[in-house]
């Protein structure tokens, strides 16, 4: 066994510079997302993730690229907190401890990052800079406060983004309920780009059900907003579908309405405040799931179109956020409508034709109008548009776009982020800091609400502008605003005078290839797109999309298929296979289980095969005595070289793998040069970074093999006939097997195999008889068919076809 413990440290001391970008070339940005470092280290997820990147990135460096590959830290953030309030622990220390082991077991992983443009996000040297941006935001109206109904965990003490809640409860506190209030918070004014959002993801070179979930998130439709009297003053609404207006029956306005109290009468109120008080926060997904309910507030709608009154109803299924928060409900020809009409009692009134007489669902398509008054036997479609003239020529409304996409509420009541730069002062109201960073105290108290609001020295502040008392902002800003522009940091990481140079981000973005999960399709991606939008109308950027191409990997799975977790017992941790069979093996094991966009399954027995594969290739390279390639070596190898190309460009290192297994099988019983074998151990050099450099080492090289260039492919030496051949006696073996293995199943052991071929091929079979018998495990015989000594005691030969032997078995 060779010695991967001793290698693969000797090479990781040896690389700690090497990898580090330059000012001038071709340059090239390879990218992961940045972790999160929990206490639990990284987890085999993350070593899937990096080990993509870290391949591509050193195939685009041997390819004679300037490559950018660096690797940071998304430190702040709840879990953190929470973890360290568990532990008795400052949430600082707690980041600093799992930080280093993160860097360590990355270390272990031979990943071939530029570590001097490591960034941290919880060091002020960044987090200055998320203020410095949160202030030009402020400054040019893309941040502002409002009050508005959040999602609130009364154990967190802060408000949550919709997606950490989960079935009403906390994402992170899976027995509390999550309470829904009112409260005035920070948001950023993403929706003022959520057409250029839009109109640039076809341009994408990013996944389709990626491109597909953001223009969904991003929700945009074409309406109609249409203004219903209640109690005397104008109620707006959106539609898709002004076509069923006669149709109405009820309303429907948001329990987290601002005004919702407005529509509530004396007699209703009880009833109303008992139904908020049942309310459970919820995401989206879950929004469209769960059971639709309300309760009548007291008053009524006046139709603009009918001037039918109708009741309004408070409900559990309208976003306050979207449209106006207030629907027209028109039961006969929408589901959610007729569902919750159904349970309440409410009239339906059937206002486009459909074959059904009697409605049992809400009938959804199109047809002529009736019921409908002057619009009578129109058709669905063009009623849309002349309902449409008809509310616009009478001021009752007008066309408009609706997007789902909603501002970015970005303020939190926890310690553990980046300040938000204000004070309040009694005399000129809100008030931006002048010096940056604002600096996160260490020292507050956990446990009593707000940390930050605990520290006097913190929140008893100078107002900048008057110089009088002023009270400090205690919120913090969300983790994604830091990871909305961490990719802009790398590319200066140092710099104490801007965030970032422009330069230096004119040379290296946009990033040229990102890799992470599909989880962060909508947040984290739409965040940082409009980051990079916001920051090139201030004037810091000359791009406008921040990464080229995305590619997702797929999920690693545990053995048994299910999702890796403690309670299932499924773990594999990364580190613990380090030790057993080094990272070189891990790496290709890793690599091989899949291709890299789809989801695969953990191995054991493919580790160990792998392992032994390393081992042979060590054994093999470190005796070599090259001599001249045999033809059937050079063939292999340019074949080799030029589809693993095509195969690392594609993220399908798993046939890559396949190929350069085979290769060796080949090498491993022929004859091969030095400047071949040395080719091998470039390709191999992707997977297999340490053992490859130590084998490229002892045949004599002074230079890292990490660093050299790309082998390429002499297509003049690729034996097609060969090749084809080849796939001949390939496809005759699995024949055989496949006959064999049916024999088997009866009970019968096989031991021969006769092979009867047409004559002008018995030579190619003959002469690879060798490969057969090791492939098949039998004894074979060949013959061609014209043989008048073969064996063929059931006639078989007969049915021999050129590139197609008959086969007998006995
Ligand atoms: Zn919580
Ligand atoms: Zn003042």
């Amino acid at each position: 066994m060779y010695d991967f413990k001793k290698i693969e440290k000797k090479w990781q001391g040896k690389w700690t510079k090497i990898f580090n970008s330059k000012n001038k070339g071709k340059k090239y940005y390879v990218l992961e997302m940045f972790p999160y470092p929990s206490a639990y280290g990284l987890h085999m997820g993350h070593a899937l993730n990096y080990i993509i990147g870290d391949i591509y990135a050193r195939f685009k460096r041997m390819n004679g690229f300037n490559i950018l590959y660096p690797m940071g830290y998304d430190a702040f953030g709840l879990p953190a907190e929470n973890a360290a309030i568990k532990a008795s622990e400052h949430p600082k220390k707690y980041t600093e401890k799992s930080m280093k082991n993160f860097i360590e077991q990355q270390k272990a992983l031979g990943l071939s990052y530029d570590w001097s443009k490591k960034l941290v996000t919880c060091y002020p040297d960044y987090y200055k800079w998320n203020q410095y941006f949160f202030l030009k935001f402020l400054e040019n109206g893309l941040v502002y406060r409002k009050k508005s109904a959040v999602n609130w965990c009364p154990k967190c003490n802060t408000v949550l983004a919709n997606e950490q809640v989960h079935d009403g409860r906390c994402e992170y506190h899976k027995d509390t309920d999550v309470e829904i209030k009112q409260l005035e918070q920070w948001f950023i004014k993403t929706t003022k780009y959520a057409e250029e959002l839009l109109k640039e993801i076809p341009k994408l070179q990013w996944p389709e059900r990626i491109k597909l979930m953001q223009e969904n998130w991003i929700g945009k439709s074409y309406g109609t907003e249409i203004k219903f009297k209640i109690n005397g003053k104008d109620w707006p609404i959106f539609t898709t579908r002004p076509d069923t207006i006669f149709g109405v029956t009820f309303m429907v306005v948001s329990a987290q309405h601002q005004k919702l109290m407005e529509l509530v009468t004396k007699e209703q109120k009880k009833e109303v405040e008992e139904f908020l008080k049942r309310l459970k926060s919820v995401s989206e997904k879950e929004l469209e799931e769960m059971e639709k309910e309300g309760v009548f507030t007291g008053s009524y709608a006046i139709n603009p179109l009918t001037n039918e009154k109708v009741p309004v109803y408070v409900g559990n299924f309208v976003i306050a956020e979207y449209g106006f928060g207030m629907v027209m409900a028109v039961p006969a020809h929408d589901q959610r409508d007729f569902e919750f009409a159904k349970k309440y009692d409410i009239p339906i009134k059937i206002v486009i034709q459909s074959k059904d007489k009697e409605l049992k669902e809400a009938y959804t398509g199109e047809g002529l109008l009736i019921n409908s008054g002057n619009f009578n036997g129109t058709a669905s479609k063009i009623a849309i548009e002349k309902i449409t003239d008809y509310i616009e020529s009478k001021n009752l409304g007008k066309r408009t776009v609706n997007y789902k996409l909603r501002d970015w509420l970005v303020s939190r009541q926890r310690y553990w982020g980046t300040p938000i730069p204000v004070v309040y002062c009694e005399k000129c109201g809100i008030v931006p800091e002048k010096k940056l960073p604002v600096i996160l105290p260490d020292k507050v108290k956990f446990g009593e609400g707000n940390p930050l609001a605990t520290s006097k020295e913190f929140t008893n502040a100078k107002c900048p502008k008057c110089k009088g008392k002023a009270r400090r902002e205690t919120d913090t800003m969300d983790t994604f605003f830091d990871s909305s522009w961490y990719f802009l940091r790398y590319c200066d990481n140092k710099n104490n005078k801007e965030a970032f140079s422009k330069k230096k981000t004119d040379y290296w973005m946009p990033v040229d290839q990102y890799i992470g999960g599909a989880e962060h399709a909508c947040m984290h991606l739409i965040y940082a797109r409009f980051f990079t939008k916001a920051l090139r109308d201030l004037g810091f950027l000359k791009f406008n999309e921040p990464f080229t191409r995305l590619f997702n990997q797929g999920m690693l799975h545990g053995v048994d298929g299910n999702k890796m977790s403690k309670s299932l017992g499924n773990v594999i941790n990364p580190i613990d296979m380090i030790k057993k069979y080094g990272a070189d093996a891990l790496r290709i094991n890793l690599m091989s289980l899949a291709s890299q966009d789809k989801d695969s399954n953990w191995s054991d027995t493919s580790l160990e095969s792998n392992f032994k594969l390393v081992n042979k290739i060590f054994n093999y390279f470190e005796k070599l005595k090259p001599k001249k390639s045999s033809e059937k070596v050079e063939s292999k190898i340019n074949k080799a070289i030029k589809e693993i190309t095509v195969d690392i460009e594609e993220f399908k290192y798993n046939l890559a793998i396949i190929k350069l297994r085979n290769l060796f099988d080949v090498i491993e019983n022929n004859e091969i040069s030095k400047k071949d074998a040395e080719t091998f151990l470039k390709i191999l050099s992707l997977f297999c970074p340490h053992v490859t450099e130590e084998l490229w080492n002892k045949m004599g090289n002074k230079s890292f093999i990490s660093l050299e260039k790309w082998p390429v492919a002499d297509e003049s030496k690729i034996n097609e006939k060969l090749e084809q051949e080849e796939k001949q006696v390939e496809a005759l073996a699995s024949d055989i097997n496949n006959i064999t293995k049916i024999i088997r199943e009866k009970g019968k052991e096989p031991r021969k195999a006769f092979v009867y071929t047409i004559p002008n091929e018995t030579k190619l079979y003959v002469e690879n008889k060798e490969i057969l018998t090791r492939k098949t495990n039998l004894i074979v015989e060949i013959f061609a068919v014209n043989d008048k000594n073969k064996h063929d005691p059931q006639g078989k030969a007969g049915k021999s076809k050129p590139g197609k032997p008959a086969i007998y078995i006995e």
